[in-house]
């Protein structure tokens, strides 16, 4: 990278996806000041004990926080301490009230802002792997797009605010509702007596195929190596599908959109997390459901 291209980062919040994401931001040449409530540090990159301290002056702000409260919260304290013509870039995954919440904040204080949530996990964090789906205006994607493909290996415009957010909750809702099919089919398979690595190679390669059956498999032993080969750690905890499906939910009330296996796969997921399955992959849905008989509540 060249000096001129090299820019003042402040980086809000360095959990398990933030300070991978921030610390790949210094290695590649950019000066990044990061700050977390939880004083976590990230390689490469300059602590500080205040938000304020980690946006005065920046040239961009990038936040990777746990939700939509906090969220507002920290864009309360900060909004117009970044240098003057600042870019504010939240890549949390929040609701869309508190995306378009943070383009508010941005644009009375006039500066450019972004919703640009992920999908990689933490891996993809590490490796700057990620996908970013990003919402806002044409200028300040443009903008963003060098760090971007520093963080990331693919990035999508989706639109206006919110945008970016509206994506990720599709997408996730999909990835759920998907995941419970998959271990439905292989808990059946399993009571007639049908191999699971017969039906793994049938629907992987039939009209049933999907990332969650072909990439994921929820099964051990077949199909690629996934959580389900380490006993389920995560990989993608449940009570983060569990967020995303409540936030897809949230979605589709305030427009009155009709998603009536969106809103069973978050009931699954809900019920799932509060009965031993937080902490635990979500494909782990698959041993659950060949321990219950027709009628039983997950
Ligand atoms: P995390 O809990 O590990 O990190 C969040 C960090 O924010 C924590 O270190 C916490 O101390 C810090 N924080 C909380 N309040 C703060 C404040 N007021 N100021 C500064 N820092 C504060 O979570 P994560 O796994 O890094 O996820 C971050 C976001 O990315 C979430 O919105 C999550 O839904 C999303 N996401 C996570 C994954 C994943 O696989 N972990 C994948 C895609 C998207």
């Amino acid at each position: 990278m060249t000096s001129e291209a090299a820019m003042k980062i402040g980086f809000l919040g360095l959990g398990n996806m933030g300070a991978p994401m921030a610390a790949n931001l210094a290695k590649a040449g950019h000066a990044v000041t990061g700050y977390d409530v939880a004083g976590t540090p990230a390689k490469g990159v300059k602590s500080v004990v205040t938000a304020l301290e980690a946006t005065a002056g920046q040239d961009v702000v990038i936040t990777m926080l746990p939700n939509g409260q906090v969220l507002r919260a920290v864009y309360d304290e900060i909004v117009g301490h970044g240098a003057a013509g600042a870019l504010f870039i939240d890549c949390s995954t929040v609701d869309v009230g508190s995306a378009q919440y943070a383009h508010g904040r941005a644009r009375e204080a006039s500066l450019a802002s972004l919703d640009a949530p992920v999908s990689g996990g933490i891996a993809g964090a590490a490796a700057g792997t990620l996908t970013f789906m990003v919402g806002g205006e044409v200028d300040a994607y443009q903008r963003a797009e060098p760090l971007f493909d520093v963080m990331g290996q693919k990035v999508v415009h989706c639109g206006g605010a919110g945008t970016g957010q509206s994506a990720k909750i599709c997408n996730n809702m999909i990835l759920g509702i998907s995941m419970i099919g998959v271990c439905e089919a292989f808990a059946l398979a399993d009571r007639l007596k049908l191999d699971r690595r017969k039906m793994f190679d049938v629907v992987s390669t039939s009209s049933g195929f999907c990332w969650s059956l072909n990439n994921y498999c929820p099964a051990p032993g077949v199909g690629p190596t996934s959580p389900s080969d380490n006993d389920y750690k995560p990989g993608f905890a449940a009570e983060l599908m569990l967020k995303d499906l409540l936030l897809a939910q949230a979605a589709a009330e305030s427009v009155e959109a009709a998603t009536p296996l969106g809103a069973a796969a978050t009931e699954f997921y809900q019920a799932f997390v509060e009965h031993g399955g937080r902490g635990r992959d979500f494909s782990a849905v698959l041993p659950r459901l060949t321990e219950m008989k027709r009628g039983d509540q997950p």
